[in-house]
């Protein structure tokens, strides 16, 4: 997916300037020339990254800066012409990620462009990466009534007793479970369990339900967890 930046300059030379490079490198780029647009535009289209000119009609870039700074993280570059405007970004009295100053080459502030969004990948990316770790690791159990849903161990139990699965009613019942309350249909259900390569019908989803309901039902004819919904698919209740 290209990344969206937002470029907020007044001048029309430059602010097409701007757009035009950043075009050229693949992202995406929404324009806006004074303040009050900035805000607006930066709230619709939540970008990827912002330059932000200072010196602007309505409100000044630190206005808007400090203003964005209240409702979202994404990192603000600003573009300074004047030596107390850089006092005050390098302040870092408005929350700005980094700054450039005017006249700036085309090719440092892509450099600069392109080594802000690397770094907000990164830290994406590290983030993402250690909440699955930790899912994993605290084991993040479902707890369904007297069914427990152990994704660690691929265990589940019963009464605190362990049930006998095989391995794909395992994974059936830990993604109904995951999408609880929803219809899922039996196309669905074996592709997501069973996976684009296998070979078969959506019987076998019917056959592995039947299983699972002898084992987690109280009376198997009349499921109460796992429930048919009439032409569409199969819910899990808890
Ligand atoms: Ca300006």
């Amino acid at each position: 997916m290209p990344e969206v930046i937002l470029v907020v300059e007044d001048e029309v030379s430059l602010q097409e300037t701007l757009a035009y490079n950043l075009k050229k490198q693949g992202y995406i780029v929404h324009t806006a020339a004074t303040g009050g647009q900035a805000l607006k535009s930066a709230r619709e289209i939540k970008p990827d990254l912002i330059l932000l000119d200072i010196m602007l009609p309505e409100m000044d870039g630190f206005e808007v800066c400090r203003t964005l700074r209240q409702e979202m993280n994404t990192p603000i570059l600003m573009l300074t012409a004047r030596d107390d405007e850089i006092d005050r970004v390098v302040g870092l009295e408005v929350g700005a990620d980094d700054y450039l100053t005017k006249p700036f080459s085309m090719r440092e502030l892509l450099a600069r462009v392109k080594a802000m969004l690397r770094r907000v990948r990164l830290i994406n990316e590290d983030a993402a990466a250690r909440s699955a770790q930790d899912s994993v690791l605290t084991g993040s159990t479902m707890i369904f009534g007297n069914l427990e849903i152990n994704p660690v161990r691929r265990e589940m139990l019963l009464d605190g007793k362990p049930l006998a699965v095989k391995p794909k009613e395992y994974e059936l019942l830990n993604y109904l479970s995951i999408h609880r309350g929803k219809v899922l249909t039996r196309e669905t259900i074996l592709e997501k369990v069973w996976g684009w390569d296998f070979i078969g019908d959506s019987r076998t989803v019917d056959v592995h339900i039947r299983w699972l309901r002898e084992k987690i039902e109280i009376d198997p004819a009349i499921p109460i967890r796992i429930v048919t919904v009439r032409g569409a698919g199969y819910r899990f209740e808890g």
